[in-house]
């Protein structure tokens, strides 16, 4: 085990190995269609409404005839509690015993941004609102199950301190994050789902409840095909209840092709308009924020491009993956993707053609350059399957390309053709 650490994406803890320059992407959804999955697992969360409107945020509050509500914004990021909005208001998660505040605290959330230690400094726009009963919470505590690299498989991680200090508590208290391994073919052991209740401090017969609600989690974990299902806080109720108070799922995107109704939920309006632009011509882009664009065929070479240019000084602006069995248009699209973003000094083309054919990415290259009346430098490493026709399309194209011998060279020449950042 090497040790964990925060996920700079989410509340999650991760293996350090797992944590890397490029962020992976998956599919989150918001809390409440993650509470929604929740329920049909027999997993125990607060009864809730969603609302788009101040008004529906009214009528749902007195609807649940709780004798306390929690109001909470629903955005892609945690840290909603500590966080504040453009129009003034602090904190994400209200509480209120009276339904008629709903109203106009929901009317300081909606439209308006918010900001918390997990979103960009301008924050992410708030189109719904979740309203849901309160409970009292007795004892905060932290349980995610999520694929860790160094167990090749799923495992449990639990901290008896949950709650919004979690990071503070995985960094300076490490011997308070408590971990399961899960066997694959075993499922979470009975024993195992126990030990981790007790670990994080459930006593008596809470102990049983909250090993159940374990299980359950990891029959859901692997129904959807989640990489990753956390529960911060995973709490406790003074009269004895084990709950679910706030739930963040993410699944996995190889499965799309089996989990059509969730992956049908993605909400794309939180995510980089390129990467969705890139996804209608099977294109795969991940913007960062450096100024040289990336430009290669599978994840394992851009992920070192991007550690190789970083490594001579330099930082990516993006890299756009052109996967296999690459078409001429392709290469075009990637080209103007790459290019839409106006802070992107250079390129840097580095393909190894072992299914991807060179020559079809130099005449795309060729196209795209004409068209587009390409400004900034391009940086071209090419190696493998039709090289030798590639180079001489490029060299014979009259385009200032200025070509590289090697994925080091090709990083060097880049870093040099920008401003340092
Ligand atoms: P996050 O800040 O985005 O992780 O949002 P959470 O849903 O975790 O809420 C933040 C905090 O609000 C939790 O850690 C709880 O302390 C508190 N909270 C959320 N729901 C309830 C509730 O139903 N009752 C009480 N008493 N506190 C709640
Ligand atoms: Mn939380």
């Amino acid at each position: 085990m090497s040790g964990y650490r925060l996920d700079p994406l989410g509340e999650g803890v991760y293996d350090n190995e797992m944590v890397r320059v490029i962020p992976v992407r998956w599919l989150n959804l918001q809390e409440y269609q993650s509470k929604k999955i929740m329920v049909d697992h027999g997993v125990t969360v607060q009864r809730f409404f969603v609302a788009d409107t101040s008004q529906d945020a009214m009528e749902a509050a007195k609807r649940l005839k709780a004798k306390e509500i929690v109001l909470k914004a629903q955005i892609l990021a945690g840290g909603r509690g500590k966080g504040s909005f453009t129009s003034g208001l602090k904190g994400g998660v209200h509480l209120t015993k009276n339904p008629d505040d709903v109203g106009q605290l929901a009317k300081q959330m909606l439209g308006f941004n918010l900001i918390t230690k997990q979103t960009a400094k301008e924050g992410v726009k708030v189109n719904k609102v979740m309203v849901a009963e309160a409970l009292d919470i007795a004892r905060e505590t932290y349980l995610a199950i999520l694929m860790d690299r160094a167990c090749n498989g799923p495992v449990i991680i639990g901290s008896p301190q949950g709650g919004m200090d979690i990071e503070e508590v995985a960094a300076t208290k490490p011997e308070l994050i408590f971990k399961e391994v899960i066997d694959i073919f075993e499922g979470v052991r009975g024993d195992q789902a126990l030990r981790m209740a007790a670990n994080i401090g459930f006593k008596g017969p809470l102990q049983q409840q909250a090993a159940e609600q374990i299980q359950k989690l990891y029959s859901l974990f692997l129904k959807v095909d989640a990489t990753q299902v956390e529960v911060n806080p995973f709490g406790e109720t003074p009269d004895g209840q084990v709950v679910c108070f706030d739930a963040k799922i993410n699944f996995d995107d190889n499965a799309e092709f089996r989990q059509k109704d969730i992956f049908s939920q993605d909400d794309i309006s939180e995510s980089d308009p390129l990467e969705t632009e890139a996804a209608k011509y099977d294109l795969k882009y991940i913007g960062m924020d450096g100024n040289i664009a990336c430009f290669v065929n599978g994840a394992g070479l851009a992920m070192a491009t991007c550690d190789i240019i970083d490594l001579h000084g330099g930082k990516p602006a993006n890299f756009l993956d052109l996967g296999g069995g690459v078409q001429e248009n392709q290469v075009y699209q990637a080209f103007k993707l790459l290019t839409a973003d106006p802070r992107v000094e250079a390129i840097l083309v580095n393909i190894f053609g072992g299914i991807v054919n060179c020559a079809i990415i130099a005449n795309g290259i060729t196209k795209a350059c004409h068209e587009l009346k390409l400004k900034v430098p391009l940086v071209v490493r090419l190696e493998g399957t039709n090289v030798t026709e590639a180079k001489r399309i490029l060299s014979e194209s009259g385009l200032p390309i200025i070509s590289a011998r090697d994925l080091e060279d090709a990083a060097k020449k880049a870093v040099a053709n920008v401003a340092p950042k």
